[in-house]
């Protein structure tokens, strides 16, 4: 019932993957694949992909995204693109704290609410990413380390501005690894989140955002992860770099 209140959203994350002539490829091959998308369809590329890639979806309903971006609005930052940089080319999504990130870049929860501040302030719609490891869940820390980092990152974003972040609850031992977390344990994860965006901004707002699940989505198990009633659609990644298996993650979502 409350799921109609919200969009479902099926991203890609391609990760370090695809040339730009690979990238045209691969966009071009799911554009007649998920035409008849009722969810919103999202492509998250590397950042050398992204004018081939927005040249390439215009005038469909794929939309495209970042993978990453930084919290200053320029300056002394060699190597790193910020949030104004992305808006400037079109692009309307990033993926913010994803655990790659957070594992092998230094991200903390800290950088992760001072880059989702900037990427709201530039106008972008945030994918945000939160989960935990396998020795958190082992320890039973799960619902409070994806509390808290939901709150951290969500630190000074206001009512409003929610509606343009959308979450991704993506177990670390789940990513990448073929082991999905069951469709109870994904939809316990993301309605424990509803929980806490209900407690900062009220159960109205709380209802509207879309709760995405990461981890080994794929075309056989993402019916059954998408029927949840808290599962708004899926972050996706090695699935994503296959059009007609992404295709098939975006037409469960439609249903
Ligand atoms: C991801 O990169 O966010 C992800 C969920 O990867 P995969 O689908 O490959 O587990």
């Amino acid at each position: 019932m409350n799921k109609q209140l919200r969009k479902a959203v099926i991203a890609g994350n391609w990760k370090m993957n695809k040339t730009p002539a690979e990238a045209k490829t691969l966009v071009e091959e799911m554009i007649p694949l998920t035409k008849d998308a009722d969810c919103g369809v999202v492509v998250c590329v590397p950042y050398v992909d992204l004018c081939t890639v927005l040249d390439a979806v215009k005038g469909t309903n794929i939309e495209v995204g970042a993978e990453n971006c930084h919290w200053e609005k320029s300056g002394a930052y060699t190597g790193e693109i910020s949030a104004d940089m992305l808006t400037s080319m079109g692009v309307k999504y990033v993926i913010i704290g994803h655990s790659e990130r957070r594992t092998y870049f230094g991200d903390t929860d800290v950088t992760v609410q001072k880059r989702v501040r900037a990427a709201l302030d530039a106008g972008l719609t945030v994918i945000l990413c939160v989960g935990e490891y396998l020795e958190q869940r082992e320890q039973g820390v799960t619902n409070e380390l994806v509390a808290m980092q939901t709150k951290i990152a969500l630190g000074g974003v206001s009512c409003e501005e929610l509606s343009r972040v959308i979450i991704a609850y993506e177990p670390v031992w789940a990513i990448g690894t073929g082991k999905t977390a069951t469709a109870e344990q994904a939809n316990e994860v993301c309605a424990e989140i509803r929980r806490v965006l209900s407690s900062l901004y009220g159960s109205e707002a709380a209802n509207g955002v879309t709760i995405q699940y990461g981890g080994s989505m794929n075309a056989k198990n993402a019916e059954e992860l998408l029927d949840q009633p808290d599962v708004d659609g899926g972050l996706i990644g090695g699935a994503s770099l296959k059009a007609e298996d992404f295709s098939i993650i975006v037409k469960a979502a439609s249903r």
